[in-house]
């Protein structure tokens, strides 16, 4: 059965990757709505023109109740509060929703696992490939190396995030906290100035750069007295994390309402899960 798909945010630097990793080859799946905010100049704009392709008669719109009778999964990348609003309207319309968004605090993820309830949810911080894989190996160097080293994390992102750390950079430390035993809301430290002091070596520090039009880069650095080891993956194109999601996107659709994310999605197994 082709899955109809929803983009949200349609007009945004991922929506227009989204609309193009759509109509590559090898999914089943067909763009069938194209959602943008009230107010923006873009509405009733041809979604495969705006995502330089051929047109594909799909107009952006703002009537999301109308584009949800007419899809069987919604992909969001969005806004935090937006997102938060499409997972009700998703819950409400029994529609399958695939989370992109980053930056949503405690009580906008609460919204997004109440969703989950009642329809299937896959939301990941990354969709690409390589991060999700990087996650995996994450984990098995924290696991082999435990509490002998300093673990810090550095991440660059173009000028137009909005949001820091990454969610990326958070989920890694979440997946290196949970190997080493710790809480990360208990151990992160996000930027140093002044008299710090010493670095007690539970912690795990965070380093954001924010310039130009980064993708996205992210380093895990596990140092030790006398040597360390560095782990980078680089985005090279935001179609890294469409293609992902469009996958994801086809995958989900009949699935038991849950939470998943992208380890699912590729089948990765154990207990790595991270958003
Ligand atoms: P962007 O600002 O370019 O795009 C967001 C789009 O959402 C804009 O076009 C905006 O008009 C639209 N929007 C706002 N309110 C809306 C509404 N009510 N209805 C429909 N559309 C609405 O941002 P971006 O760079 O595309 O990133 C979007 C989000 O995706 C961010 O949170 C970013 O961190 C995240 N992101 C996640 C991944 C991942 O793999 N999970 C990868 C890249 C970016």
């Amino acid at each position: 059965m082709t899955v109809k798909v929803g983009i949200a945010g349609a007009g945004g630097r991922m929506g227009r990757f989204l609309v193009e990793a759509l109509a590559q080859p090898g999914y089943d799946a067909v763009l069938a709505a194209a959602v943008e905010r009230p107010g923006s100049e873009l509405l009733g704009s041809d979604a495969g023109q705006l995502a330089g392709l051929e047109p594909n008669g799909v107009l952006l719109t703002d009537r999301l109740d109308a584009a949800l009778a007419g899809i069987d999964v919604l992909i969001d990348f969005t806004s935090p509060a937006t997102t938060v609003a499409h997972a009700r309207a998703c819950r409400d319309a029994r529609k399958a929703l695939v989370v992109g968004t980053t930056g949503l605090d405690s009580s906008q993820q609460a919204e997004i696992d109440a969703a989950a309830d009642l329809v299937p949810v896959c939301q990941a911080s990354n969709f690409s490939t390589g991060v999700n894989l990087l996650f995996r190996l994450l984990a098995q160097a924290a696991g082999a190396l435990g509490d002998s080293v300093d673990v810090e994390i550095i991440e660059a992102h173009h000028r137009h995030k909005v949001d820091a750390p990454s969610g990326t950079a958070l989920s890694m430390g979440k997946v290196i906290a949970k190997q080493l035993g710790r809480e990360l809301d208990d151990v992160a430290v996000y930027g140093r100035e002044g008299q710090t002091g010493p670095r007690a070596r539970p912690t795990i520090g965070f380093s954001t750069i924010r310039g130009g039009d980064i993708v996205g880069d992210h380093t895990v650095l596990f140092a030790a007295d006398g040597e360390r080891i560095e782990l980078t993956h680089r985005a090279g194109t935001r179609m890294a994390f469409a293609s992902g999601a469009v996958r994801a996107a086809v995958w989900l659709p009949g699935r038991a309402p849950a939470r998943y994310d992208m380890s699912d999605v590729l089948g990765f197994t154990g207990e790595d899960t991270v958003a």
